[in-house]
């Protein structure tokens, strides 16, 4: 049935379908509760001019949290977007996607139910991350891969995993598009930065509601705002680094390259940002950085807070000029920006893992 003409016109809504049913820690979802600039609500409440309206799945926060077939199902949505009914939406995952198909039985990581395998929810069994991923990636309008292990694979496809995990890019390959022809973006971290994550969330909304252009990003498909320039550039203990003022230890206010900061070849704007509020940021806090926004992170970054003095992390390039040293950094930063082999698709277990049995 039509509508009439004068019948009042339905808002359009932006579904934000959050996944974290594959190898996750849920560390993003809490990260995200944290951001400020916007906050989450602000996204969901409407309260930024222009913005669509925006209905949030997450398993975090949702109203709807009862079980397959209940009133209040929390994974129908899911369902709902499976279908078609859902149009447009945001697929967001959270987690690295095991490799499930690297076995016989059972299965590594799930989220709901797969209708297919039962008649009710106590026959059924789960629905894999990586079906998910398969169903519902084709119909997304945007696919945003929120943290290292869903942007890389992560800590969770490091070398001698069992589960050959890998990431949203790994799962679908390299140059694959939305139907909407949006590249997969990712918004690494470990966790990812709250407000980071929460910005580029925000212009993927606008850009759903054609109000943004084409996002941009950089080779690693991170949007190239945030990720332009290294955590070094933006850390408040450059200044000690240049006048060669290195902690030995923990708990001095200088720079902490010598305990083993990778600052200087890892691409972050955590420092120069704050983590909440402008607040901390890892080696502006005293920590090393540990390049976790990296594709390479976490094995071309261990053993972490291991003393170096190699250019990797160019405490002992401070000698020599600044356009060699540049060189260098961008050399080292390149074979960081790229994952291990690994964590592709493939019937066998790559990642050298060697059962204890
Ligand atoms: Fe957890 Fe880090 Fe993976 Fe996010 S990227 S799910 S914080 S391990
Ligand atoms: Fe650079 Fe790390 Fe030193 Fe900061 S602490 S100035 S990021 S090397
Ligand atoms: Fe990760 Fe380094 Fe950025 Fe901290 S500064 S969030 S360790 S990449």
């Amino acid at each position: 049935m039509t509508e009439p003409d004068d019948a009042p016109r339905q808002e359009p809504v932006v579904h934000i379908l959050w996944m974290n049913g594959g190898l996750s820690c849920d560390g993003d979802s809490v990260a995200l509760t944290a951001a400020t600039q916007p906050s989450i609500e602000e996204i969901v409440l409407g309260g930024l001019p222009g913005l669509p309206k925006a209905e949030m799945h997450w398993p975090l926060l949702d109203f709807q949290c009862g079980p397959t077939d209940g009133p209040d199902s929390f994974v129908e949505w899911y369902h709902r977007a499976d279908r078609g009914e859902l149009e447009p939406f945001i697929l967001v995952i959270e987690g690295s996607i095991p490799n499930e198909a690297i076995k016989t039985e059972g299965y590594w990581s799930g989220f709901g139910n797969n209708p297919d395998t039962g008649e009710s929810a106590f026959t059924q069994q789960p629905m894999m991350a990586s079906e998910w991923l398969d169903r519902l990636a084709p119909k997304a309008t945007a696919i945003l891969a929120a943290g290292t292990c869903a942007s890389f694979g992560g800590i969770h496809a490091m070398a001698g995993n069992p589960t050959g995990a890998m990431g949203v890019t790994d799962y679908l390959g390299q140059g694959w598009r939305t139907k909407a022809g949006l590249p997969i973006v990712n918004m690494p971290g470990c966790p990812t930065h709250p407000d980071s994550l929460s910005e580029t969330l925000l212009y993927l909304l606008y850009q759903v509601a054609g109000q943004a252009p084409m996002i941009p990003l950089d080779e690693a498909q991170r949007p190239s705002w945030i990720f332009g320039a290294t955590a070094h550039e933006g850390c408040d203990r450059a200044g000690y680094y240049e006048e060669g003022d290195l902690a030995s230890e923990y708990g001095s206010p200088t720079c902490i390259v010598k305990l083993g900061c990778w600052g200087p070849v890892v691409k972050c704007n955590v420092p120069k940002r704050g983590w909440i509020n402008g607040i901390g940021g890892c080696p502006t806090a005293g920590g090393i950085c540990i390049g976790c926004t990296m594709p390479g992170f976490p094995d071309k970054f261990m053993p972490f807070m291991n003393e170096t003095t190699d250019v990797r992390n160019s405490s002992a390039a401070r000698g020599l000029n600044s356009g060699l040293i540049r060189d260098l950094r961008r050399i080292t930063t390149a074979a960081l920006e790229k994952e291990p082999a690994w964590r592709k698709p493939s019937k066998q277990l790559l990642s050298g893992y060697q059962p204890p049995w």
